[in-house]
């Protein structure tokens, strides 16, 4: 899989594009949370946010899956 680029998955949650539902999770270091690109959820900053493939990705690293947008539940993940 190629790497994920920060400021091109930053832009597509901010915009809450749901096209890439299951591409990538966006996890909130602050929450300890990670999400869909479409979460409802207000976008936290920048520099708070780190990408991962997979919502398993996210899980080994320690973040908990979003109640709002059940990100372990989308489309890809195993
Ligand atoms: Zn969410």
């Amino acid at each position: 899989m190629p790497p994920l680029d920060h400021d091109r998955c930053y832009s597509i949650v901010k915009n809450a594009d749901r096209r890439f539902d299951g591409w990538f999770v966006t996890a909130v270091r602050t929450t300890g949370i990670y999400c869909r690109p479409s979460c409802p959820a207000i976008t936290p900053k920048q520099t708070n946010v780190e990408f991962h493939h997979t919502a398993a990705a996210a899980q080994q690293r320690g973040f908990r899956a979003c109640k709002r947008c059940r990100p372990d539940a989308s489309p890809g993940s195993p």
